[in-house]
């Protein structure tokens, strides 16, 4: 990949896409092209056709579909899954048509089967049924994986496929409603603090486990794996090995806010898949590690949360 050769992050305004557009730049590429404020509608085709024939992107990484946290995929699976499909769709078809060079599409860990060996390897992939609270969305993950794979087998395209754990970090969705646990919980707690509430309410049992991975690390293995990786018939798990229950995250994470009420777990609320946790050989046998420590990234995500916060002036900041 030269530095100059026109790269466009699809999706560049979620978690994933801005690491990307930041990792990218911090990495000296200076030719990205379709900047979230461009504002294109990937669920026409027709919009993300004129792209294609404008920008002429030669690499391409699909960060976009409208994602969300447990209670998003339980509330909205319809909106999650067309608008996931929708936009997959065209921008895959595009980058075929207008030859791109070489397309890493992000799926999802929760495209595994609920019931999965762990850790998750891609020969698990479509073994079993899916975990019924994210079953829409991961069918449109699964989708989007396959259509690269098809793509490949029969026009010879280098599309590649990469399964992230559960990413969060800076620009990240801190409501309580739409975020994912970290994101949700950061905001939760934080606003605990600053009300001096007694206690801050976590859904499920607290026992299942997830990994995490760094928005800003999985931006780097990213474009590793768009260096290294050729692979287009057999996805690559994207992971960091750092996986924890949800107790232990929200502890961490009441540890790093600085709040003393208590974390009373809500066993009515759902607990999604018992643990997701991903094999992660391949990646590391290429060489790939992440850098930044589970403690670190909560950090950096909390500050990013107190910046945000400042910035929509909702409330004062107490740190
Ligand atoms: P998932 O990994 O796809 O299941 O999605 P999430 O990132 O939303 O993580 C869900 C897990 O965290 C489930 O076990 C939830 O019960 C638990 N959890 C606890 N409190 C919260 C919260 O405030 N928000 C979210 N999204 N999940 C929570």
């Amino acid at each position: 990949m030269e530095r100059d050769a026109p790269i466009y992050v699809a999706g560049g305004q979620t978690l994933i896409g801005s690491a990307l557009l930041r990792q990218l730049k911090s990495q000296g590429f200076t030719n990205l092209v379709g900047t979230p404020s461009d504002d294109l509608n990937l669920c026409s085709a027709a919009a993300v056709d004129n792209f294609f024939r404008n920008a002429r992107p030669r690499f391409v990484i699909f960060a976009a579909g409208k994602s969300g946290g447990i209670q998003t995929n339980r509330s909205f699976p319809a909106d999650l899954m067309l608008d996931n499909l929708l936009s997959q769709c065209h921008v895959i078809d595009a980058a075929h048509r207008y030859g791109v060079t070489k397309l890493l599409y992000l799926a999802s860990s929760c495209s595994y089967p609920k019931q999965c060996p762990q850790p998750m390897c891609v020969e698990s992939l479509m073994s079993g049924p899916l975990e019924p609270t994210n079953d829409a969305y991961a069918t449109a993950k699964l989708a989007g994986i396959t259509l690269c794979q098809a793509d490949a087998r029969q026009h010879g395209d280098n599309f590649i496929c990469g399964i992230p754990a559960n990413a969060f970090g800076i620009d990240d969705d801190f409501t309580p409603e739409g975020g994912h646990v970290i994101p949700a919980l950061i905001g939760k707690i934080h606003r605990a603090k600053v009300e001096s509430q007694p206690s801050v309410e976590i859904w499920g049992t607290g026992t299942p486990r997830r990994e995490f991975i760094f928005a800003d690390d999985l931006a780097d293995a990213c474009l590793f794996v768009l260096r290294e990786y050729d692979d287009t018939q057999t996805p690559i798990n994207l992971g960091s090995g750092a996986e924890l229950s949800i107790g232990e995250t929200a502890e961490r994470i009441r540890n790093v806010v600085g709040y003393r009420g208590e974390l009373v777990f809500d066993a009515n609320k759902p607990d999604g898949m018992p643990l997701k946790s991903l094999d992660t050989t391949p990646l590391t046998r290429m060489g790939w590690r992440a850098r930044t420590s589970i403690i670190a990234a909560l950090n950096e995500t909390y500050d990013a949360y107190l910046h945000q916060e400042r910035k929509l002036q909702r409330e004062p900041i107490h740190v």
